[in-house]
């Protein structure tokens, strides 16, 4: 167990300087800053779920800066706890463990969870699926940098479906069908723990804020000077280099990539982004930054838009009137309309 959280954490380290979403000048100094504006910002960073949590606070004083903080981190640690599949404690790890056997109550909160995975799996027509645990576990891309052969990934595909998760809202139950299935919330949980986050912080007092979990960021209100938060995309093959950047407020923007965990075997990238049909990393994209109102659907929805592709991917994301830049297997980017006039592309 704790050989394992170390590999979290030694994976995690470039993993964050790498980071898909930068804010592109810092919010806030360090330590607590009081601007004329007579509000105070506050912000510091934790090691939670695996990776780098961020957050800043705007309140009116700091010692409701201090406690907004504390509480974004909590409310982080407590979803770790029900949704961590590392830990053999978590709900989900009942769930996984009750594959094939029997239902397993879940809280309120992991159920809201479940049935918001199921959401977009239908919408990406099962491309983003967090069934894929089985394969995920297969790769392991960052401990193993081993390609699994074709019976074991045609053994995994078989428990990879997303139809085979059944949940039962009136008894908040969920049932693995097969025994070997196993939820994954990798691509989902860092948006909805950002999006807890921020929903605790606003409701202690803070008026700004910032929840970064990774590269799943959720953003409430303003600075303290009452200007937008400006957030840069990471280019996805030039590390130092920004590709894009523009301002948000009251938005979640959450980046999936293939440049963060992957390993290089005969000339050929294997990323940490699975392709429910064949379970082989997804080849279409190199990165897709999605802009919505929640976290939770700006995090899984960028994971399914990278496996549809900038094609079936752009016009999934039309339909839902949400933003999109989306940089295809060739470099080439594409962006939502919605941000058309929001972005600003660097050449
Ligand atoms: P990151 O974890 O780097 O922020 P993502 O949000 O795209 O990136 O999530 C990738 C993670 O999601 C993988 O590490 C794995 O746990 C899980 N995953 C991989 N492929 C899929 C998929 N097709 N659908 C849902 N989850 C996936
Ligand atoms: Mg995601």
């Amino acid at each position: 167990m704790q050989r394992r959280t170390a590999l979290f954490l030694l994976a995690c380290i470039p993993f964050f300087t790498a980071c898909a979403i930068i804010p592109v000048s810092s919010p806030a100094a360090p330590s607590a800053s009081k601007p004329a504006s007579g509000s105070v910002t506050v912000k510091r960073a934790q090691f939670l779920m695996g990776t780098i949590v961020e957050i800043t606070v705007v309140a009116p004083t700091d010692t409701v800066a201090q406690a907004a903080l504390t509480t974004g981190f909590q409310e982080i640690r407590r979803l770790e706890q029900l949704l961590s599949t590392w830990m053999e404690t978590s709900e989900l790890s009942q769930v996984n463990r009750a594959a094939g056997r029997e239902p397993v109550s879940v809280s309120a909160e992991t159920f809201q969870l479940l049935t918001r995975a199921q959401e977009i799996a239908e919408f990406t027509e099962g491309r983003f699926t967090i069934a894929i645990g089985p394969a995920v576990q297969l790769w392991k891309v960052t401990e193993n940098q081993r390609v699994p052969s074709a019976m074991e990934l045609e053994i995994a595909g078989q428990y990879v479906d997303y139809r085979l998760i059944r949940l039962d809202s009136t008894r908040r139950t969920v049932f693995l069908e097969k025994p070997g299935m196993r939820l994954d919330v990798g691509g989902i949980g860092k948006g909805y723990a950002a999006e807890k986050a921020a929903a605790a912080m606003r409701e202690i007092g803070a008026t700004g804020g910032l929840a970064a979990v990774a590269g799943d960021f959720r953003v409430f209100a303003t600075r303290a000077d009452g200007t937008a938060w400006p957030v840069g995309i990471q280019h996805p093959r030039q590390r130092e280099k920004v590709l894009a950047s523009l301002d948000v407020t009251d938005e979640a923007i959450s980046t999936s990539g293939d440049y963060e965990r992957f390993f290089i075997k005969n000339g050929v990238r294997y990323h940490h982004i699975l392709d429910p049909r064949t379970l082989q990393p997804a080849r279409l994209c190199q990165s897709v930054t999605i802009i919505a109102p929640d976290a939770t659907v700006a995090d899984a929805l960028a994971t399914g838009v990278f496996v549809m592709g900038p094609v079936d991917g752009l016009a999934l994301v039309e339909r839902l009137g949400l933003g999109a830049v989306i940089v295809d297997a060739e470099g080439g980017i594409s962006v939502s309309s919605r941000l058309r006039d929001r972005i600003r592309l660097n050449p």
